[in-house]
């Protein structure tokens, strides 16, 4: 009799929020199949702006309690994923969300990117060992859109990750995008403006080397979306329509599938699936 090792997969992200925006229908969709997936997130997210008009005292600038705060949205949105592994880089609280490039909180001491690398690569390398993942994604050298967090996100992982079968990079792709928000410009009471073209990060799809259905996961997907209710507001109508944005009132399509780079590892199999073709 062999027993084939259950698949693992392990994502880093940079913020709590990240795992659901790039990733959350992969993740839902792997847990359902029985896989192991460990969520790593970096920072609290104690930087981030608050839509609810009634939370607005927990920003960094007044009672500096988002981070604790988001701790209870990121649990509800991994429940809502399937997610029943998720650690916080170094234990809860150890590092600081860096803020966007060239603000004040880039300085504050425990800021990630203020972070000793070294020990930030030793705590990942720590999870990656005991977990044994095969797959880990992370976000591509520029961070998916350039926050600090995300970049140091992406070489932490890239240097801890050495003894995995693949490395994805999670991007979103500039076709599916653009019919996304094609496909919102015929809906009449969105209640957020369309997005400028160029104005949300996306990967020309040549680049793309793997192609992740979420279709049957985006039930999910919008539920751990609207678990990040301090950072994300979520739109559906009765004819299954949706839609998402962040604080800055953007309308952002739900797309049918996650797309991802393959970094390290063969790309034979792994069109459709991250383990395609892993013994
Ligand atoms: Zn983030």
């Amino acid at each position: 009799m062999t027993l084939t090792a259950p698949p693992r997969l392990l994502l880093v992200h940079a913020h709590p929020d990240d795992e659901s925006l790039w990733t959350g229908g992969t993740i839902a969709r792997y847990s359902a199949l029985g896989a192991h997936v460990t969520v790593v997130t970096c920072t609290l997210g104690e930087e981030g702006e608050i839509i609810p008009p009634a939370l607005q005292e927990l920003t960094a600038d007044n009672a500096d309690q988002l981070g604790g705060y988001r701790v209870a949205e990121l649990r509800s949105a991994c429940a809502a994923l399937g997610v029943t592994d998720h650690r916080f880089l170094g234990g809860i609280g150890r590092w600081r969300d860096s803020g966007m490039v060239g603000v004040e909180a880039n300085n504050h001491p425990r800021a990630l990117v203020n972070g000793s690398f070294d020990e930030q690569v030793d705590a990942l390398s720590e999870i990656i060992s005991s977990v044994k993942p095969q797959v880990v994604v992370t976000y591509d050298a520029f961070g998916g859109y350039g926050h600090p967090d995300h970049i140091r996100a992406h070489q932490i992982t890239t240097a801890a990750a050495t003894d995995v079968d693949r490395v994805f990079h999670a991007v979103t792709s500039r076709a599916a995008t653009e019919a996304g928000a094609a496909a919102l410009a015929e809906i009449p009471d969105l209640p957020w403006r369309l997005p400028a073209e160029g104005e949300l990060p996306v990967t020309d799809d040549a680049a793309i080397t793997t192609t992740i259905d979420i279709s049957e996961h985006l039930v999910a997907k919008l539920r751990a979306l609207r678990a990040h209710s301090t950072q994300v507001s979520v739109w559906q109508d009765g004819a299954g329509r949706a839609s998402y944005a962040l604080s800055n009132g953007i309308a952002q399509p739900v797309v049918q599938a996650e797309y991802y780079v393959l970094a390290k590892g063969p790309a034979e199999g792994a069109e459709t699936d991250l383990f395609g073709g892993l013994d």
